[in-house]
């Protein structure tokens, strides 16, 4: 019986403290902070964990150096706090990076002043990154010669975090983490209608790959579908005080530009700061800032082009950057909060928005509904899920802290010193990046001593499949029992990112991917080849839910 089946049974006709719709960022954390202090906690998605915005993001883990901008001192120090936070407690999957920022004549601030920015930034963030720098344009050029100096008059440099993997996979360690802890977890699983009586909730779901529906009962439910919050409550009936708003941002992935791991940031053309951000051998380049109505939004040709003009007029590159050099795309929208108004067009400077989010609790109808966030923020949305749950009268146990965060330092030495007497680094050639005990040690912490194990009875399972793809044998047995991979745009895209480092073109032709489909789905490989195949490229990579 696979994970799901399993958690789908605990689900169905299942009591439980709290249900939680929507398995993204929010969701997750959710999970993972209430299953930790004993509730009894179900999370459905009716697409995969993280399979819509939480996806999508820059990767990075920042106190938003940008929001200096609008004097929202508050949010930079929480942000800041949440960063310094996340990175201690995730040492190995959060790295501190830096960003280097070019600026020239149209840039809105000089080197100077941006330079006394960065070091409020810097103190705002309690000194705990390294310091910040200064760059005369010689020096800039000396330090980072892809950028293009015609026109810069210097630059800054300061520091942030990333996410070395992925977002979405960091995403499923909460909702390992919540499993671990008997959380009830199931993907593709949509809520579809709910109704409260003196008992509590009624909430009917429908399984979205078989078409089953069933029900559970919830004492209270926590709404954490993201862009899809208001349309949820709109559903349930549910009235707040707060409403979403989109903000559309797009990435391309291409070729690795520049060999420093750091991020690059310019101003574009309407004076917006816009990134390149490593992604082991490529380069994530973004994001854009746009309103829009609809949630489900794709990479259009002029986004596209917008972003390709920039930064061939911001590098100094051999060849200017073509659509064919894209490898893959990231598109999504920002569900930002705002105060509800009738007029749903009232805000006027869109760029401004605050990024804050906004939990909202309903005693009445024992509902909680988490508008906005951010991953940096994510452990605050877990902690605030909490005092809410308790506010609704759900019985939690002590916090303990331990429903996140990397095993300790005495364990990660033990992983090291196993690996390094196995010689697990050189049963494979070095990847360009990082050798594959880092590698192992950072996805998959404590049960990375079992795919030691594993490598140790059989040393072809630390052979890649699939050519090019930073995955190892070993990796798939073990995603293919505890990652809860129902499609193969969940392994391909989510719980790696094989999808957007590789790309779908390469992928169709890919030796190992027969071999990869045969361990993750059994009899069922050849139905979830043609499925991926077949789906609409550019739906499923917005995470479509009619592409599922
Ligand atoms: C372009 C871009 C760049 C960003 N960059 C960063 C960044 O660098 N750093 C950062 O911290 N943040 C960043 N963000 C913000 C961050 O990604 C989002 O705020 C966060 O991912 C939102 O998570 P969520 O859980 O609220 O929503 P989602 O991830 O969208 O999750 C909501 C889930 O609810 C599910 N759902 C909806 N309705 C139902 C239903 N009826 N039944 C079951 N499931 C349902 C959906 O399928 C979805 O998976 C960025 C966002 C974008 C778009």
């Amino acid at each position: 019986m696979s994970l799901r089946s399993t958690n789908i049974d605990k689900i169905r006709n299942g009591d439980f403290d709290v249900l939680i719709v929507g398995g993204g960022i929010n969701g997750a954390v959710s999970a993972a902070a209430l299953a930790s202090r004993g509730a009894r906690v179900a999370m459905v998605d009716r697409g995969d964990f993280a399979g819509f915005t939480s996806m999508q993001s820059s990767n990075l883990v920042w106190g938003g150096f940008k929001y200096l901008e609008n004097y929202e001192l508050a949010l930079v120090r929480h942000l800041c706090m949440s960063r310094n936070r996340l990175i201690k407690a995730y040492p190995a999957n959060l790295r501190e990076i830096r960003f280097l920022a070019a600026l020239d004549e149209h840039s809105p601030y000089k080197p100077w002043f941006a330079g006394l920015g960065s070091t409020a930034y810097w103190l705002i963030g309690n000194a705990k990154t390294r310091p910040p720098k200064v760059y005369s344009k010689k020096k800039l050029a000396k330090k980072e010669p892809i950028i293009q100096m015609d026109d810069v008059i210097g630059g800054i440099e300061y520091s942030d975090a990333y996410v070395v993997d992925n977002d979405s996979r960091f995403v499923f360690q909460f909702v390992r983490s919540a499993l671990n802890v008997g959380a009830a977890c199931a993907n593709y699983v949509e809520l579809t209608a709910a109704y409260r009586d003196s008992s509590g909730w009624r909430a009917e779901l429908r399984d979205n790959d078989s078409g089953e529906t069933f029900e559970c009962k919830a004492r209270v439910i926590v709404n954490a579908a993201g862009p899809f919050v208001d349309d949820l409550n709109k559903a349930l009936d549910i009235k707040t005080d707060h409403q979403i708003v989109f903000s559309k941002g797009i990435h391309l992935i291409v070729p690795r530009l520049n060999k420093n791991e750091e991020v690059l940031a310019f101003f574009d053309d309407t004076e917006r700061l816009f990134y390149v951000i490593p992604m082991g051998s490529r380069s994530v380049i973004g994001t854009t800032d746009e309103r829009v109505s609809d949630p489900v939004t794709h990479v259009e040709t002029d986004d596209r082009d917008f972003l390709l003009e920039q930064i061939n007029a911001r590098l100094d590159l051999p060849e200017p950057l073509t659509p064919d050099d894209i490898i893959s795309t990231r598109c999504g929208v920002r569900p930002l909060v705002v105060e509800r108004t009738d007029d749903s067009h009232a805000e006027t400077d869109w760029t401004s928005l605050s990024r804050k989010h906004a939990i909202e609790v309903d005693p009445s109808d024992s509902f909680v509904t988490i508008f906005g966030g951010k991953i940096t923020d994510c452990l605050n949305i877990g902690e605030e899920i909490c005092d809410a749950a308790l506010e609704l009268g759900v019985r939690l146990d002590k916090d303990r802290n331990d429903w996140y965060g990397e095993p300790p330092k005495a364990t990660r030495d033990e992983f090291f010193r196993q690996a390094r007497l196995m010689g697990l680094n050189k049963l494979r050639k070095r990847a360009s990046f990082e050798t594959l005990s880092t590698r192992l040690w950072r996805r998959y912490g404590m049960r990375a001593f079992a795919m030691l194990e594993a490598i140790r009875d059989d040393p072809t399972m630390a052979d890649e499949i699939i050519e090019g793809a930073e995955y190892v044998r070993a990796e798939l047995f073990y995603a293919a029992k505890t990652e809860m991979i129902t499609k193969l745009d969940d392994f391909l895209r989510r719980r790696s990112k094989i999808a957007l480092v590789l790309g779908r073109e390469v992928l169709s032709d890919a030796d190992g991917i027969r071999e990869a489909c045969e361990l993750l789905f059994g009899d069922d490989a050849q139905r979830r080849i043609d499925e991926y195949f077949a789906a609409d490229v550019m739906a499923q990579d917005a995470g479509d839910p009619s592409a599922r």
